[in-house]
């Protein structure tokens, strides 16, 4: 029977050169670099509520990061350090194996490393602590939107909410479109280079996990201003356009979580300069509405008309 100490050491413990001390004391230590902010966050994963209890092992390491990323990312925040708190149900070393490699080719791609955490014995859940830095007052809050400003959107969303929906038999889906959606939904991208190269470009940024008008709104609560987005414009997963069912299709692409894309606004003056990062980091940006001074969100379709919409994003209490 593998201890607690052998699992950490076994499983997660690697080499930590942007550590001061890594894994293996009470507290890891860090060193900021000067002139830097630390931007942290915390995400939990729940079996059952935010994954799958069979999903695939690689594929929960990777997401468990990623989404943990996708803040940094929001924040125009450079990752550097996380901790991974697990609570498992039993030690299974394949499923250990996998989970591990997952999570590691991710913050190998990124540059992040794992400095600390927690483990214990229970029903499976995942807590992930990630660390960063911004030079300081450059970081992309929720406050900085103004009337007059875009309102841009990275990638397409609805795939992964279309997977999701797929997964719990609510639509039917070809299986080749379902591997491209599945993907989106277990194996998300963080635009990590995207909030960074946004940086004294962008005025606000969010990124979607929990549906674009969802997470917009927030942008545009902490902000005190309103937008005007038009729906022909919103980008979205090629397979929403295959959907017979025209109502699901715009409520995977305006209320459907888990995309991880980049909501952010800018001022007009910015438009050429979002063109060259889009074109740098080969990232589709889509410019999407306007930010305007009355509150409220209002979506118009390709006549210009209000749309009445009844989506909402993904809340764990509503
Ligand atoms: P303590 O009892 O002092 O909290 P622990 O025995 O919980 O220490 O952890 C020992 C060391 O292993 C600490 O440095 C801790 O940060 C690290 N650690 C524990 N669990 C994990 C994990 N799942 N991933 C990474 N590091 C971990
Ligand atoms: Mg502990």
């Amino acid at each position: 029977m593998m201890s607690e100490f052998d699992l950490i050491r076994r499983y997660f413990t690697r080499a930590t050169p942007s550590a001061d001390l890594g894994i293996g004391d009470d507290c890891a230590l860090l060193t900021v670099t000067p002139g830097h902010q630390l931007a942290v966050s915390t995400d939990m994963l729940v079996s059952g509520r935010h994954f799958f209890a069979d999903v695939d092992a690689y594929r929960l390491g990777h997401k468990a990061l990623a989404v943990n990323l996708s803040d940094m990312a929001a924040m125009g925040a450079r990752p550097r350090w996380f901790t991974l708190s697990l609570s498992l149900p039993a030690v299974q070393p394949d499923w250990l194996e996998r989970f591990a490699a997952g999570l590691f080719a991710l913050a190998e791609q990124h540059a992040v490393e794992l400095v600390g955490g927690d483990t214990t014995a229970g029903p499976l859940n995942l807590c992930l602590q990630i660390m960063g830095e911004v030079p300081r007052g450059q970081a992309l809050t929720r406050a900085g939107a103004r009337a007059g400003d875009d309102v841009w959107l990275s990638g397409a969303v609805g795939g992964a909410a279309l997977a999701l929906a797929a997964l719990q038999g609510r639509v039917a889906m070809q299986s080749e479109p379902l591997i491209q959606c599945r993907a989106r939904l277990e194996v998300p991208a963080p635009r990590v280079a995207l909030g960074l190269a946004l940086r004294g470009v962008a005025s606000a940024a969010i990124d979607v996990s929990d549906g674009l008008l969802a997470d917009l709104g927030h942008v545009l609560a902490g902000s005190g201003v309103g937008a005007r987005l038009q729906w022909p414009s919103v980008p979205r997963a090629p397979a929403l356009e295959a959907l017979d069912d025209a109502h699901l299709a715009r409520r995977c692409a305006l209320a459907g979580g888990d995309d991880y894309e980049l909501c952010f606004t800018a001022p007009p003056s910015q438009r050429e300069r979002i063109a060259e990062i889009s074109a740098q980091l080969a990232l589709p940006l889509s410019r999407i509405g306007a930010v305007t001074g009355e509150p409220g969100l209002v979506v118009t379709d390709a006549q210009g008309v209000a749309m009445q919409l009844d989506h909402r994003g993904f809340d764990h209490f509503a």
